[in-house]
């Protein structure tokens, strides 16, 4: 049964059990749109117990909040109560919700396209706050008075941008005013709650877009300092003839279509050290160093933001790797092997592609690593290694240190073309690391 079929389902069962319901919020307003909805929530006047008295599978997931997961086949749908929001005390999330009215329940929404119900049965919109203008001019609109709504989840000023730049849409004047206003005291909302609508902006196209907003309404300096910090940093011309890190930067964002989360946080942090590392010399001006203190800068803030361990660790080495392909045909085989044969080769690449596209336009290094790959396949990048330790016992040596001292030299040979076969490799071995009369290792 296709998402929406099943939506109607869990709300035609809702109002032959006597209740009020509707699918609610974004889905209404991604369906105005004609966008799939990503999923279909539900609002309802029956109360977390009714759901889950007339659906035989449920997960109270928030029910505290009046939120019921329904599975139907599968798929999970968020079925939550009517509800009106008390006071917020931290601006993270209400002390305690009471239930309410359709009404109530459309007036403690963030957005007036957010805030839309859409009755399946009938096939009629619901739309108490001018949804449906706003959608059609393109607008995000905050519902309400937006310095209070602001004032009361911190949260909707990320999610403001964050739906602007999916969208394409423009923020109303007094809602960017209000974010604005507020937007130093964003840090009250939990770290993971921002890192996530930061992802998106990254991800969900728009990037670019989305990050002049968040700079232009101070949320940048706020979140991410350190890429505030790119705005002024002058680069030499010749190589960066668009400007400064933070224009450089934002013409990798243009460049992201439908990026994993990894690649966008690659191209986003990048050059984070170019500002610590600006050292000006002469006519020119030099930033060493930017790649491997970009590294642990870039771990810092993806920590910050609580994305996962390996999210973290590959953006980290993208970040630290972003210059080696200039040096790829300087390199030699069994170093360029090695290089090309990384987990991440592909993605790394893509990154020095775009990255290349948003300065001077030189495809030149990466157009000889993708040639290279091409070349060389996967069994030439990779090969089999030729011995291993076990091999090593076998032919004498005693288990120690000097293993992979040994394994790496052979890796190294074979990388290089000098050993092709096993054989080739157990006199290479015997010939530069002869074995001593008591039959340890002789230091090479
Ligand atoms: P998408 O799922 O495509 O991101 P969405 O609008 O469904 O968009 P959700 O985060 O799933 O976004 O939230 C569902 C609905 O709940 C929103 O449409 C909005 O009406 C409401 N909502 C979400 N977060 C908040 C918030 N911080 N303050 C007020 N209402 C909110
Ligand atoms: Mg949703």
């Amino acid at each position: 049964m296709p998402l929406y079929d099943k939506a109607l389902h869990i709300v035609q069962r809702l109002r032959e059990a006597g209740h009020e319901a509707y699918l609610a919020g974004g889905c209404v307003r991604d369906r105005l749109l004609g966008r799939p909805p990503k999923d279909y929530d539900v609002a309802t006047g029956a109360t977390p117990r009714d759901v889950q008295a007339i659906f035989p599978d449920t997960v109270p997931v928030g029910s505290r909040f009046g939120s019921v997961v329904v599975v139907l086949e599968g798929d999970p749908f968020e079925v939550t109560t009517f509800r009106s929001d008390g006071p917020y005390s931290d601006g993270r999330r209400p002390v305690h919700v009471r239930y309410g009215t359709l009404e109530e329940d459309v007036r403690r929404r963030d957005f007036t396209i957010n805030a839309m119900m859409y009755d399946p049965v009938d096939d009629r919109v619901i739309d108490l706050v001018n949804g449906r203008e706003d959608l059609d001019r393109g607008l995000v609109r905050a519902i309400g008075d937006a310095d209070e709504r602001f004032a009361e989840d911190r949260l909707r000023m990320v999610r403001a941008v964050r739906l602007a730049c999916g969208l394409g849409f423009a923020i109303d004047g007094p809602t960017l005013g209000a974010i604005r206003n507020h937007a130093a005291a964003v840090t009250e909302v939990a770290w993971e709650r921002i890192g996530a609508e930061i992802t998106r902006t990254l991800t969900e196209g728009g990037a670019r877009r989305g990050f002049e907003l968040l700079d232009e309404t101070g949320l940048l300096e706020v979140i991410l300092p350190e890429v505030a910090a790119m705005k002024g940093c002058e680069q030499t011309p010749d190589y960066h003839p668009e400007g400064d890190v933070f224009v450089h930067t934002l013409l990798l964002l243009q460049h992201l279509e439908n990026p994993a989360e990894t690649l966008a946080y690659g191209c986003l942090l990048h050059d984070v050290a170019k500002p610590p590392c600006r050292q000006p010399a002469g006519e020119r001006v030099t930033f060493y160093g930017h790649p491997e203190l970009g590294a642990e800068m870039a771990t810092e803030i993806l920590r910050r933001l609580k994305r996962s361990r390996a999210v973290t660790e590959r953006v980290a080495w993208l970040v630290r790797c972003h210059l080696h392909y200039t040096q790829a045909p300087k390199m030699r085989l069994s170093t360029l092997k090695r290089f090309l044969a990384e987990d991440g080769i592909h993605e790394l690449l893509e990154l020095c592609r775009i990255d290349a596209l948003s300065s001077n336009g030189d495809l030149g290094y990466y157009e000889f690593c993708q040639r290279k790959l091409a070349e060389l396949g996967e069994t030439e990048v990779r090969p089999e290694p030729l011995l291993r330790g076990r091999d090593l016992i076998r032919l004498g040596y005693a288990p120690g240190p000097s293993f992979s001292a040994m394994l790496g030299a052979v890796e190294e040979a074979q990388l290089e073309g000098a050993l092709g076969t096993r054989d080739q490799a157990v006199a290479w071995v015997r010939e530069h690391y002869p074995l001593d009369r008591n039959g340890g290792n002789d230091e090479p």
